[in-house]
This record gives C-alpha cells, structure tokens and sequence, in this order.
C-alpha cells in the first residue's frame, strides 16, 4: 500500500508488526477450515486460569469499572515490588513502578522518555521485531549487535565495546529472548553491565520470558549486579507469558525514580491507566502461586526437546537449543532460499505457518514457535520432514 507522503516522517518508516499479521492470517485460514499447522504463535496456548477469571467478574459486579491512577492500583503496584523482591532481588518502591497496558507498551514508554532524536539504541540481533520500529517512533536510530549462533545468539561484552558510541543511549536486553531462546548468565550480565556503567548507557531489559525458562537455567535480572547499574536499568516484565495473559494487557516496569515519574507523566496524557479489570486481574495472577508459570514452563521444555530433535533430524536445517521462551530459531541457510520466500512456500505447499527470520533481522532463518500443541508439532515436522527430503 502506498503511503500518503502527509503523513508524519515518523510513522512513515515503521511497517506493519510481522508477528501479529502472519499469526492472525493463520488464525483466519484456521477459521476457514484449512488444516494449516500453524507455529506462528507468538502466546501461549494455555488458558488464563479460573481465578484469574474470576477476578475480572468480580470487578466487574463491584462496579471497578472507572479510571484508576495513571500507573496502577497500589495493591497491584504493592504485589509487583514484592514479586521483584522475591524473584529478582530487586528492590523497587511503589513509586518506582509504573503499570501499563502490556511489556509492549512500557518498553515504549521507557524509549520514548529516554531517547532524544538520533540517538543511537543498541539492539542484540536477532531481535524482537517490535524494538527498531519503537526505537524509530522515538525519534533514534536502531543499531544492530550481530550475534553468532556459535554463542546461542548472545551478545559478548566485546560485541557490545565494538558497537558503542558517542551516540549510544539505550540498550536493549531481552533473555531469555525472542526469537533465539537464548538465555544470559550472571557473569555475562555482569560484563555487560561493567560497559554499561563505564559509558553510562541506559538499559531496558525486558524480562517478558522470564518464567519459561528450561534446562535449570536461572533468569538474573541485570539491574540486580549493583546499585549503578540499576540506576542506568528499567526492568520490563508482565503477565502475558507467565500467565498466558495476552489479551489483558498488563505489563509493568521498574526504573529509577526520576525516569519512573516522566513515565507517569507521559502515561497521564497517552493512555492513562491500564484497564481497571485487567488490573484486578493481575492481582489475582501476581497472588498465584508459581505453579501455574511453573507447569507451563515444563509442558513448553518437553515440546522444546521433542521440536529440537526433529529439526537436528532434518536435512539442510540445524538450530541453536533454545535455553528459554517458546521460538525456536531454525537455519535455513543451506536451502538456499531466503526466508521470506520460504514461509511463503511452507504456507503454500505445506499449510505451515512460521515467521521469516528477516523480520528478526536474520535472513536465512526462519522462527517456529512451540506454543502449539505435541501433536500439531508432531504433525507440522512430519509434512516439513517429508517436503524437506524432496527439496
Ligand atoms: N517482549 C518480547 C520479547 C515479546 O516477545 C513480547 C510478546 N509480544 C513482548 C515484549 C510484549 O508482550 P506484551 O505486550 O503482551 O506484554
Ligand atoms: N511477542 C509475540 C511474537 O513475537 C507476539 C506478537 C507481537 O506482539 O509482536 O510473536
């Protein structure tokens, strides 16, 4: 489509979310009757729980259904500086902590209160598509870390040395991450905080994945390796992947007073609150135990070992183990085909739905996301297995 030249420079040049537009074009050939296998998924496939439910009915009968303050209820505001004491060792107060409607939503908040035109933000590569088109709408430039898939596509302290400049001002961290699954360790954190606070660059790390996570790895939050790195992080997390809470739309932050209060002040004249009975929601969820996160995370490990096993089985694919989340980043490169032509072929040929690697930033490999069930897995590997061996 051609786009009006009136419109803003900024909006100009930001596509379309490649995630959301293949998903829901699977979900509509789904609908249409078409067996298609679809590994587009970018939530999980299990349901929000009853008590979570039941909180949102609740409020909607006690009438909780007006405007709150811009950045949370405070018994929400209360159970998430718990939640990050208890899960991150990190100690933020209440008014450090602001409520929004999903991660998305409050890592753009953190870019738009932090970046100043031209300002550089450093992000890993592979990336979560989302963060070039924010970093843009933010007035910066995106300036992608190539990562090697030698090193689980994680960015080494010197890739970050190599990559910083006058003009750095954020860095974007994500572990474990989408689409790469991978997942850092404490001492990695550690070097990258050392150039962090040496350079004074900002870091946003978004910790959405946090609780899908296998092989006993363990999530470290950067912002808990010392009181100057935390002073340089905002520390993104929310409920739609812990709690498979997608459409609710409840994400929150922790930050530094000062950037937590321009949050706020941004957040009073763009969408003020979060929905009232998403928010009482989210008190439910963040009063759960972990169990529920914890099954989730289990069910998603045995499909990541069974989808694993199947891909090193294929000819001309191989991938990295993903340590984290629910993607699997799969080498195409030995197809020859770019990724974009390649998912189109799958949903053609195949009725297999996958997100080009391009929309990532890595052409020549291609996203399947596990969170589906075994027997679509097991259903969609057979049809690629059989296509591939003819290829
Ligand atoms: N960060 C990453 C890496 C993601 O994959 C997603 C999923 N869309 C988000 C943030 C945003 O999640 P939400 O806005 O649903 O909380
Ligand atoms: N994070 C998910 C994905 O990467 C959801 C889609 C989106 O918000 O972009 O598929």
């Amino acid at each position: 489509m051609k786009i009006d030249s009136r419109l803003s420079e900024r909006i100009r040049k930001v596509n379309p979310s490649p995630t959301l537009s293949i998903t829901a074009k699977a979900k509509k050939l789904v609908q249409e009757g078409i067996d298609v296998v679809s590994f587009a998924a970018g939530e999980p496939d299990f349901d929000t729980p009853d008590v979570i439910k039941k909180a949102a009915k609740d409020a909607i009968d006690a009438g909780f259904t007006k405007y709150t303050p811009t950045t949370g209820i405070p018994e929400l505001k209360k159970l998430i500086a718990a939640k990050f004491l208890k899960d991150n060792a990190l100690t933020y107060d209440e008014r450090q902590i602001i409520v929004s409607c999903g991660a998305k939503h409050s890592i753009f908040n953190a870019l738009f209160v932090l970046v100043n035109p031209n300002d550089e933000v450093l992000i890993p590569s592979p990336y979560w598509v989302s963060y070039p088109e924010m970093a843009y709408l933010c007035g910066g430039i995106p300036k992608f870390v190539k990562t090697d898939p030698a090193n689980s596509f994680k960015m080494t302290a010197d890739d970050l040395k190599k990559n910083c400049s006058a003009k750095t001002k954020v860095l974007i961290l994500n572990s474990p991450s989408n689409p790469a699954g991978c997942v850092y360790s404490r001492e990695e954190l550690a070097k990258i905080a050392e150039i962090c606070v040496a350079r004074k660059i900002r870091c946003i790390s978004d910790e959405i994945y946090e609780k899908i996570i296998f092989d006993r790895e363990k999530h470290v939050s950067i912002a808990s390796l010392g009181k100057q790195i935390c002073d340089l992080t905002v520390t993104v997390n929310g409920l739609s992947k812990s709690h498979s809470m997608t459409g609710w739309r409840i994400g929150y932050l922790g930050a530094p007073q000062d950037i937590a209060q321009a949050i706020s002040n941004f957040q009073d004249h763009s969408t003020s609150n979060p929905t009232s009975i998403s928010q009482k929601a989210a008190v439910a969820a963040l009063a759960m135990p972990d169990a529920f996160s914890r099954m989730m995370s289990e069910e998603f490990e045995k499909r990541r070992d069974y989808i694993v096993k199947r891909i090193q089985g294929m000819p001309k694919f191989s991938c990295v183990v993903p340590r984290g989340a629910f993607y699997i980043f799969c080498d195409i490169r030995r197809t020859r085909a770019d990724s974009l032509s390649f998912c189109g072929r799958l949903l053609d040929e195949l009725s297999i739905a996958a997100i080009p690697g391009i929309a990532f930033g890595n052409d020549g490999f291609v996203r399947f996301s596990f969170a589906t069930s075994m027997e679509h897995i097991s259903k969609g590997m057979d049809r690629l297995e059989g296509w591939l061996k003819k290829l």
